[in-house]
């Protein structure tokens, strides 16, 4: 095996991405330096038409980063002290931190072991509990953990019989389909992040968020702008400075051109992956009706593994993993005071303490794949996979 061919491997390789686009994302780059329209400039508008018509919703609003778009969904949604807001507990912090902005209360929900996205039993017990708080449970953020959507039928069901709304926090999945829908047209808003590790990502922070409602699409744009009313001068509510740079819109076009090619290359990746560790830990389950788009391939161990020193023997032979998340939001120190659904989050628990995640990007080698692959096996004591 030519390691020269092999090594380095990347977790997330954008080197290998401007090799291909770099010289467009330059271009567009000097475009916006010579047009000198830096905030909210022509390609702002131009994304929002592409990130439109990429997921087929009706209204997209570019923005700061995802957590913004989250917290301007709430803003928006009018959330108050005494709301709580069900959401799981195995995700990155911003999806509670938005709750806790506002005065409101997280409440933080189990996941399905299986795709690792809140589990519909915990969320009725998560209700109840709101209830037993004396809270006003008011809405749900769900998360497309690692690039697979969440159960969107189920949810959509409970939020209905329990008069709540949904956010559906994409940071990492946009560009999924649940049932032939892609995220960016499900729930009341959905939230995403261009954040550069993210699976359509910029040279900075950025985010959108994705709605049907006309009348909040015009509240969102207010809101990320100070509140402004007819002119920015004009001040009709308290918003805050959410926008995306025009920048980073110029060069999210030229990923977002590409963006649907990279979706397909990430999903031969998994399947390659799965297809060589399937027997040596739990390979991430997609469910018929979905496609990720593998924000992260995630493993789960057997029992008793030592995760640490598998780790370091990969990290040995060069491959970089990483473990998202070794700690539910429920036992962070910023979180722990706040409601769990129920008697407890078992599957958080567990599963922060077994996976692991692989390089994950559009241009992995198949040669690369085999290697990262065939040092994983030996690190789990199995011998390499036999080729078909
Ligand atoms: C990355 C991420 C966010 C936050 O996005 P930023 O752009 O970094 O603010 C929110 N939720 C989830 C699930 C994320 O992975």
């Amino acid at each position: 095996m030519a390691d020269s061919n092999i090594l380095p491997i990347e977790f997330v390789d954008l080197k290998r991405q401007r090799a291909r686009i770099g010289e467009r994302i330059d271009a567009a780059i000097q475009k916006v330096l010579a047009h000198g329209q830096f905030i909210l400039g022509p390609e702002v508008k131009q994304l929002e038409d592409g990130l439109k018509q990429f997921c087929g919703a009706k209204h997209a609003i570019a923005c700061s980063n995802g957590t913004d778009a989250i917290g301007l969904c709430l803003m928006a949604l009018k959330v108050r002290p005494g709301d709580a807001i069900l959401c799981p507990s195995f995700t990155f912090a911003a999806t509670a931190e938005v709750i806790a902005w506002l005065g409101a209360t997280p409440v933080f929900c189990d996941i399905n072991p299986d795709t690792f996205n809140i589990d519909i039993a915990s969320m009725k017990a998560g209700l109840e509990t709101a209830q037993q708080k004396g809270l006003r449970a008011v809405g749900v953020i769900s998360v497309d953990l690692f690039g697979l959507p969440a159960d969107y039928d189920a949810i959509e069901a409970f939020c209905k019989d329990n008069g709540l709304w949904l956010v559906c926090d994409s940071a990492q999945g946009f560009g999924g389909t649940y049932k032939g829908r892609t995220t960016g047209t499900i729930g009341t808003f959905t939230t995403t992040s261009f954040f550069p590790a993210k699976p359509l990502g910029c040279y900075g922070d950025g985010g959108a968020i994705f709605t049907e409602s006309d009348e909040m699409a015009a509240l969102l744009q207010s809101l990320r702008f100070h509140g402004k009313g007819n002119d920015k001068y004009d001040n009709v509510r308290i918003g805050m400075n959410a926008r995306l740079d025009t920048l980073q819109a110029g060069i999210l076009l030229e990923k977002l051109a590409i963006y649907a090619d990279e979706i397909d290359a990430r999903n031969k990746v998994a399947e390659a992956y799965t297809a060589q560790l399937g027997d040596v830990a739990k390979a991430p389950h997609v469910p018929a009706q979905s496609r990720s788009i593998w924000a992260q391939y995630t493993l789960t161990l057997p029992e008793g593994t030592d995760r640490n020193a598998l780790a370091a023997a990969l990290k040995d032979k060069g491959i970089p993993s990483a473990v998202y998340y070794p700690k539910p939001l429920h036992q962070q120190t910023a979180y722990n005071k706040y409601p769990v659904a129920g008697n407890g989050l078992p599957v958080c628990e567990n599963l922060a303490a077994r996976v692991i995640s692989l390089p994950m990007h559009p241009y992995l080698t198949g040669e690369q794949i085999d290697y990262i692959c065939t040092h994983f096996r030996a690190a789990m004591g199995k011998p390499a996979a036999v080729a078909a």
